[in-house]
């Protein structure tokens, strides 16, 4: 990006606040951030030249807040903010359902409880991570030029980073095959993400951790035998490639706030 400077035209565009569309505006944006040039190119707009006259001195006097490292700004660029204890939490759950399912202590140990809650995991992370229940700035991040379906990507991402390995590592300790839970588990995920573009990202994920609760973990506790559901592969991976077009095809979705 930063190889392929704005246009003149694009930059006066930009100045005098003209109605670009989002991806330029954003490009436009993102671009200055990094450009120090670019800055140069815009002129100096002499309303903002005579606030800042007036500011400078009084923000000399003011207390500086820290600076953050710059690692930790890339982390965030990535990682909800508030997200740290929810992927704390997940890992904790993982971490208690290998222990009960190696004691043997579901149904007598004919049901694995990892595999039980592997789809789960991945919406809890997500939901924390986008949407206005769990994260108090979540108005400011949808407000940001950053803010759409880049930014929601690179929050599953950073969620899917965490349950993925934890998730791998737990089946490894418990002798599930990876195929056994890696589809529902991203299913799940694209499944939130494209009902939440419809509905919001909080409310998708209820949903779907309410109908997991109600098709699978009670009939198989009641049952003492795994859903077979768990296991129609087609099914889970039809689920994955209706989310993802649903969420190509509602992207905008993410840079709006939900009703
Ligand atoms: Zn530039």
């Amino acid at each position: 990006m930063t190889a392929h400077h704005p246009s003149e035209q694009l930059l006066r565009h930009y100045e005098r606040g003209d109605d670009l569309a989002a991806d330029q505006l954003w490009a436009v944006e993102s671009h200055l951030e990094n450009c120090a040039p670019c800055r140069g190119r815009l002129a100096p707009d002499p309303l903002a030249t005579a606030v800042w006259a007036e500011l400078a001195p009084i923000i000399d006097r003011a207390r500086q807040l820290p600076r953050t490292h710059a690692w930790w700004r890339w982390v965030h660029g990535w990682v909800s903010p508030v997200a740290g204890p929810w992927l704390a939490m997940i890992l904790l759950v993982t971490a208690a359902a290998v222990a009960l399912d190696r004691l043997g202590s579901v149904a007598g140990g004919r049901v694995s409880l990892v595999l039980l809650i592997a789809p789960v995991l991945p919406v809890l992370g997500v939901a924390a991570s986008w949407g206005p229940a769990l994260d108090p700035v979540h108005e400011l991040t949808v407000g940001t030029p950053r803010a759409g379906l880049g930014l929601v990507f690179r929050r599953t991402a950073s969620v899917l980073a965490v349950v993925v390995p934890a998730l791998t590592a737990a089946s490894s300790l418990t002798g599930l095959g990876l195929s056994r839970w890696l589809l529902p588990c991203l299913a799940f995920t694209a499944g939130t993400l494209a009902l939440g573009a419809l509905v919001g990202v909080t409310r998708a994920a209820i949903a779907f951790v309410a109908a997991w609760v109600l098709a699978i973990i009670v009939p198989t506790v009641a049952f003492g035998r795994t859903s077979v559901v768990l296991a129609v592969t087609p099914l889970w991976a039809g689920v994955l490639l209706l989310g993802i077009a649903v969420i190509t095809l509602r992207r905008k979705a993410f840079t709006r706030l939900g009703t």
